[in-house]
């Protein structure tokens, strides 16, 4: 299914139609070394409130830094990850890194930065998922209320009732729950009146077509009606221009997430941006 190109020094591209068995058993046994080669790092995506541009969090961004191909990003790699199970090791790394950072940053003073960890199905549907979170956390003695999961609507199908348990009971523990990418995948609107979820994320495809189509700025509208009628807050990932900004705004989307105010950073960008931020941009003085 996946085909790796060489397309210049830096840089390859799998594609997603023949099958090359080679190239896919390379990028695997790469991918099955990358942890103790310490080659994934995390990268952080501020997110704020629209209103008042208050830091609200960080999404913790997984990026690959090969030593023969720079960085291979995500698209290229999860795929495979998630086709072979690699995922649940890269999986459980991206969660504990996450933890760690949200105590080294608590014990820097900035206390309410929510860390949102990206939650693939596959891990989401292991039956020990909640064992070894909890093992996680008790690992790095981080705070689940400053960690937000991010689930995909893919994880709902078929098993409603036990998605629902597994939210309640990771809500219990005191994580936030987002739901990404929200708008591509086959929820029902059955089960988004059920599940236990804080916040709801558009996905970039509605945000980057914004004042372009009427059609899709009803979309984007009625996604923000619904969250706020159902509770939940509302993001939106992939704003990049000031226009997009002013439609959210106006439609009271509460908060916004892309390139626009911030590209993912590096671990060093992200602290000189709390430092130098720190009063410019008020920090969250509550955990939202
Ligand atoms: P996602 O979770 O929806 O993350 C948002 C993606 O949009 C990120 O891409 C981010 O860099 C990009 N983005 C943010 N703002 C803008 C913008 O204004 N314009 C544009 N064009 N893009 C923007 P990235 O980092 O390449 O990640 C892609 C996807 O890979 C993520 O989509 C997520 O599904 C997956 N991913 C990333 N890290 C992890 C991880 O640790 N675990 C798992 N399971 N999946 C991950
Ligand atoms: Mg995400
Ligand atoms: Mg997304
Ligand atoms: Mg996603």
């Amino acid at each position: 299914m996946y085909k790796v190109k060489d397309s210049g020094k830096n840089h390859y591209t799998i594609y997603n139609e023949s099958m090359d068995n080679e190239s896919q058993l390379t990028i695997e046994n790469s991918l099955r070394k990358a942890i103790e080669r310490e080659e994934f790092e995390l990268h952080y995506q501020p997110q704020f409130m629209l209103e008042k541009g208050q830091l609200i969090g960080m999404e913790a961004l997984l990026r690959w830094n090969t030593a023969s191909q720079g960085y291979v990003p995500p698209s290229d790699f999860i795929p495979i990850a998630e086709e072979t199970g690699l995922i649940l090791p890269i999986g459980e790394w991206v969660l504990r890194e996450a933890c760690k950072q949200s105590v080294v940053w608590e014990k820097q003073g900035f206390a309410r930065i929510r860390i949102a960890v990206n939650i693939s199905s596959l891990q989401f549907q292991q039956s020990d998922f909640i064992d070894s979170v909890a093992k996680i956390l008790a690992e790095t003695e981080a705070k689940a209320t400053c960690i937000e999961l991010e689930i995909t609507e893919s994880v709902a199908i078929g098993f409603i009732e036990n998605t629902i348990s597994k939210l309640s009971k990771l809500k219990e523990m005191g994580f936030h729950i987002a739901m990404d990418d929200f708008g591509t995948g086959y929820s029902s609107l059955q089960y988004m009146s059920k599940l236990p979820i804080d916040r709801i994320k558009i996905d970039r495809s509605f945000i980057s077509l914004l004042n372009t189509s009427n059609k899709n700025d009803t979309i984007v509208k009625l996604i923000v009606m619904m969250a706020k009628g159902l509770n939940f807050k509302v993001i939106a990932e992939g704003v990049e221009t000031e226009n997009q900004k002013a439609f959210l705004k106006s439609i009271d989307c509460d908060e916004v997430q892309g390139y626009l105010m911030s590209r993912p950073l590096k671990l060093e960008d992200c602290n000189r941006f709390l430092t130098e931020t720190e009063g410019r941009v008020q920090l969250p003085t509550v955990l939202i």
